[in-house]
């Protein structure tokens, strides 16, 4: 096509150029060649390098001005930019390699979605290794299993990534009626196909071949946005996914009075996996109803877990359906209190060991905490406050 065709279109694979700096306006530049994606269709800008004389300079930005691209410079070393000197430009190549895979593969999804379940995709977001999809109706868990095989099905066969630009004229003609999603007014219509089967208007970054993906995993589905990963990410986070279903069935084998050991120390490998921190919990707290104790005629629970957050209580108590009452000291010496107990407030007992201890807190009815940092045997004066109710 034209001389004007960007280098991220033309040779997506190229890492790094040498350019020339044809407009300065303080710290943004412009070059007479334009090496990284100013962003779009959900898919981020790149990131890199500008080398400038003996200056290596960060890229912080890249964005559309009226048709033009500017890159953004960090400009801690030099400000002294002139028009006509020669620069290398450099991407950040993994980084812009792992967006071109995830941009890529949502491209497939949203075909099979598409096909399979006449659903549109609404809105794309990338991250590296990760893509973000709302769909205008809701799919069920299934349904984007089912979209996954296919999908996935189709990365091992290996299909082309075309890309195809022609000018408005002709995109009328030949191509507008093919188009799945969005078609493009532009004078300059950039359109991707993927094999025989998939053609939209895009002006993004992908990879030439389906199978440079490698791989498509699910991480969640929640009301129309489905969360995946590609590639290396998807594979650890998969197999991190199983150790946990592993630590969890290993749990669910054991007795009772094991279970509370066996969540400690699983709680502190997995400190960094909330998720799973909330699936066991979750665990923890059906079958908590086992270990009550009975104080002034109430079931009480009274848990030690120095390895559990605010974030992870929380989550845990929507799966607490006895009527109970449970006090943990959790990360950080914090009490927390968790009451569906219709006859005991977890405020109202935050507020008497207050009153006892001068420690701060508060909360509602339902869970309250406090810092009990400095408090000797907070159980127990839980224990104490709930026997003289
Ligand atoms: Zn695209």
């Amino acid at each position: 096509m034209t001389d004007d065709t960007p280098v991220f279109w033309s040779a997506p694979y190229q890492k790094e150029i040498f350019a020339k700096i044809v407009e300065v306006n303080a710290t943004e530049l412009r070059f007479d060649q334009v090496l990284f994606y100013p962003g779009g269709g959900g898919q981020p800008h790149d990131l890199g390098n500008m080398i400038y004389q003996e200056y290596t300079l960060p890229i912080i930005e890249v964005y559309t001005v009226k048709g033009e691209i500017w890159h953004k410079i960090d400009t801690k070393e030099t400000t002294d930019f002139q028009v006509d000197e020669d620069v290398k430009l450099e991407l950040n190549w993994n980084r812009r390699y792992n967006l071109m895979k995830s941009h890529t593969a949502q491209h497939l999804l949203s075909y099979y979605i598409r096909e399979m379940f006449e659903c549109e995709t609404i809105k794309a977001n990338f991250d590296e290794g990760k893509i973000e999809i709302e769909t205008s109706k809701e799919l069920n868990l299934n349904d984007v299993i089912r979209v996954l095989e296919e999908s996935n099905y189709r990365l091992e066969e290996n299909v082309d990534v075309i890309s195809i630009i022609v000018n408005q004229e002709t995109f009328q003609e030949e191509y507008k009626r093919k188009i799945r999603d969005k078609t493009s007014d532009e004078k300059k219509v950039r359109m991707i196909q993927l094999g025989d089967f998939d053609l939209v208007c895009c002006g993004g970054i992908h990879v030439k071949k389906l199978a440079e993906v490698g791989g498509i995993f699910l991480e969640t589905v929640k009301n129309r946005i489905i969360k995946l990963y590609t590639s290396r990410k998807g594979i650890n986070y998969t197999n991190r996914q199983r150790a946990n279903l592993h630590a969890l069935e290993e749990i669910t084998e054991k007795k009772d009075s094991k279970l509370i050991e066996l969540v400690k120390n699983k709680l502190k490998e997995n400190k960094n996996l909330e998720e799973g921190n909330i699936l066991l919990l979750k665990l923890l707290f059906q079958k908590i109803h086992t270990w009550s104790e009975k104080i002034n005629g109430y079931s009480v629970v009274l848990l030690d877990i120095p390895t559990l957050d605010r974030i992870t209580v929380q989550a845990a108590l929507k799966e607490v359906k006895e009527e109970m009452f449970i006090a943990i000291i959790g990360r950080n010496a914090v009490l927390y209190i968790v009451s569906t107990n219709e006859h005991i407030k977890a405020n109202g007992i935050i507020d008497k060991i207050k009153e006892k201890t001068g420690a701060k807190g508060g909360g509602n009815k339902g869970f309250a905490q406090m810092s009990v940092k400095d408090i000797e045997e907070p159980l127990h004066l839980v224990r104490e406050v709930l026997s003289s109710l």
